[in-house]
């Protein structure tokens, strides 16, 4: 800002000590600030007002007693915790997988017996006619397909045993 240099002999504006009024009752102004505030507060009510108000205000904070933290500070906040419930839901937590690894995630009708029996049935169907066939691409596909249910639910069902496992031995 323009004439700063000169701050000892320039009014500030009303805005600009008001802005600057608790850092000059705190003593945390530069000198010339705080030379520049004193002078307007000296020649403007207004903030001379805004400053006693300030002034009580603080004093009126500093003499609030001091309350003393009682002793059993840290028990009162440990007991108002259900420590006890949380440890009782110890085992549901251990319990929990990701959810990609829950059985409901796969739908119902593809871990179901039946379809996984029918995939494995054109699995092997396509296997044995992959030895005949002329052209074995579509058939070695067909083969892949066949065993994407029962390969989905096998892993999930050995990934969501090894978490659990895992967990267990974790704990
Ligand atoms: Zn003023």
């Amino acid at each position: 800002m323009d004439g700063r240099e000169h701050q000892e002999d320039v009014t500030l504006a009303c805005a600009d000590t008001r802005d600057r009024l608790q850092g000059y009752l705190d003593g945390t102004l530069a000198k010339s600030e705080s030379v520049a505030i004193f002078l307007h507060l000296r020649d403007c009510g207004g903030c001379r007002e805004e400053h006693e108000h300030l002034q009580a205000m603080f004093s009126m904070l500093d003499e609030l007693p001091q309350l003393p933290v009682p002793d059993d500070f840290d028990a009162r906040i440990l007991d108002s915790i259900p420590l006890a419930a949380y440890r009782e839901m110890e085992p549901l937590r251990r319990d929990r997988v990701p959810v990609f690894l829950e059985e409901s995630y796969l739908p119902a009708w593809l871990r179901d017996a039946r379809t996984r029996l029918a995939g494995l049935s054109v699995t092997l169907a396509a296997v044995i006619a992959v030895a005949v066939a002329d052209q074995p691409q579509p058939l070695l596909l067909a083969a892949v397909v066949g065993a994407v249910p029962e390969i989905l639910v096998r892993c999930q069902g050995w990934a969501r045993q090894a978490t659990l496992a895992w967990r267990r031995a974790e704990n």
